[in-house]
């Protein structure tokens, strides 16, 4: 069917194995994404979960294509992103942050897409910071996309923060979460 999605990038591969994953996926042609990699995530919740999630990313209503966002009925702690404009939040991620944290968790998974060439959010975001490792990079933009977006820049780290500390059990996610965070803190790299 053709409907495999190709992984750009993968915060940890544990992802899909009870941790916390974000990966920016791309479906090749088309615009849908695929059903089976839906159910293989729990499928979707609608109701509250699904409202608020939603409201929180009206803020980013600019972006275009418009974006798409849903909650997935999972307890991993997970967001992923699909080409054009389509995110997916985990119900436990939704569960473990609040508004703000939500909205940062959410640029993060825009700042993928449009570093990937995806999703256009404006001459605002032109811009983009140079930073190597790929989920650094969406921090970075993501937290600029706040910013722009009338929320403080800082609820990225804390977003991370809040991650961290539902993902206590697993030592590999928690190191990478800090990295992250460190370098949220640190100047980028030239
Ligand atoms: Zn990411």
């Amino acid at each position: 069917m053709g409907d495999v999605p190709r992984v750009l990038s993968l915060l940890l591969a544990v992802g899909l194995l009870g941790s916390i994953g974000c990966s920016a996926q791309q479906r090749i042609g088309g615009h849908r994404v695929p059903r089976l990699w839906v159910q293989q995530h729990g499928g979707v919740v609608e109701g509250p979960e699904l409202a608020r999630a939603q409201r929180v990313a009206s803020v980013f209503a600019e972006a275009e294509p418009a974006i798409d966002v849903r909650v997935l009925d999972s307890n991993l702690m997970g967001a992923f992103s699909w080409a054009p404009g389509d995110v997916y939040l985990t119900r436990r991620l939704v569960g473990a942050l609040d508004d703000d944290e939500l909205a940062a968790a959410i640029a993060h998974e825009l700042a993928h897409l449009v570093q990937d060439g995806h999703l256009d959010m404006g001459p605002r975001t032109l811009v983009t910071p140079v930073v190597a490792e790929p989920e650094a990079r969406a921090d970075r933009l993501g937290r600029r996309l706040l910013e722009q977006h009338g929320v403080a820049p800082e609820v990225m780290v804390e977003m991370l923060a809040s991650v961290s500390a539902g993902v206590q059990r697993q030592p590999a996610t928690v190191a990478a979460l800090a990295r992250r965070m460190k370098a949220l803190r640190s100047p980028p790299a030239p």
